[in-house]
């Protein structure tokens, strides 16, 4: 399997730095040290799709640094500021994403969702009271009841159901038009991920699944979620969506999942973009897996 979108960072995470405020006090006053350059929550990039990075001088007044790692040893931090609003998803972003190299796009993702985690989660989900940043912004700790807060990860499962050489896809009504892509659905408290590749199947398609089989995950950092990607066997192909999650499904074989992905134009459908998981699926699935 290819490396899915959102993967392959050049950054060291430097875990040990985080709570060591000597070591920290040295990245931050290290003259190589670097910011990343954001409008918002929205990444700025070269022509070449990279990131864009400037000294830390360039940080807001009132920004508190958080360390998202090391590039060969030098330090990168992103600022997060008291007032910044929660993040949103435009189409220019979408499109920033479809220029950029998968490890730049994985170095923003986790920026972005941290930053976003720092905004979402002010205050101290046990007793409601502000709660402070700590670990150099990779988490927040109670100072009323010392409860410790981190950023959160949300599992979710997108899958493929596979039925005599053929794979189940859906739309979303908010999708481009004749874009089709793997189901998908977040994880529940109580559920092994199987569990829930095999009711999320059923709940939106009607279909019942087994033998499911894990295949790549990839982070989408909008917030903060975990797609963890995977193939099952369909037993049943009368296909009965609920309407509420899904405007279409349909069984497509491989040739027109492999005509989808060449951009062909006689393909029964749009592919999913190259940055999503769907992609490094289909085409695992596309080339038999
Ligand atoms: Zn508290």
């Amino acid at each position: 399997v290819t490396a899915p979108g959102f993967t392959g960072s050049s950054l060291d995470r430097a875990d040990a730095l985080r709570e060591d405020s000597t070591a920290l006090e040295t990245a931050r006053a290290d003259p190589r040290a670097k910011l990343l350059r954001l409008d918002g929550l929205e990444p700025e990039i070269d022509g070449d799709g990279r990131l864009l990075w400037d000294d830390l001088s360039a940080a807001p007044a009132g920004a508190e640094l958080v360390l998202l790692g090391l590039e060969a040893g030098e330090p990168r931090f992103a600022a997060w500021h008291p007032d910044a609003p929660p993040g949103a998803r435009s189409p220019a972003l979408f499109h920033k994403l479809g220029l950029m190299p998968f490890g730049e796009a994985s170095t923003y993702a986790g920026a972005r969702s941290v930053l976003d985690w720092l905004t979402r989660h002010r205050f101290c989900a046990n007793c409601g009271r502000p709660a402070e940043i700590f670990r150099a912004g990779w988490g927040r700790k109670c100072p009323s009841c010392g409860a410790q807060h981190f950023p959160r990860t949300d599992p979710v499962v997108i899958m493929v159901a596979e039925h005599r050489g053929r794979a189940l896809l859906g739309r979303q009504p908010m999708f481009p038009p004749g874009r089709y892509s793997a189901l998908a659905g977040y994880l529940e408290p109580g559920e092994s991920i199987e569990e829930a590749v095999a009711r999320e199947i059923r709940e939106e398609a009607g279909i019942r699944v087994r033998d499911v089989r894990y295949v790549a995950s990839q982070p989408w950092p909008f917030p903060s979620a975990l797609m963890i990607a995977c193939v099952a066997r369909a037993e049943n192909d009368d296909i009965r969506i609920d309407s509420r999650e899904l405007e279409d499904a349909m069984w497509v074989d491989r040739e027109g999942v492999r005509r989808a992905l060449a951009d062909d134009p006689a393909a029964p459908f749009l592919p999913p973009p190259p940055y999503a998981i769907a992609r490094t699926l289909l085409t695992a699935w596309a080339e038999g897996a």
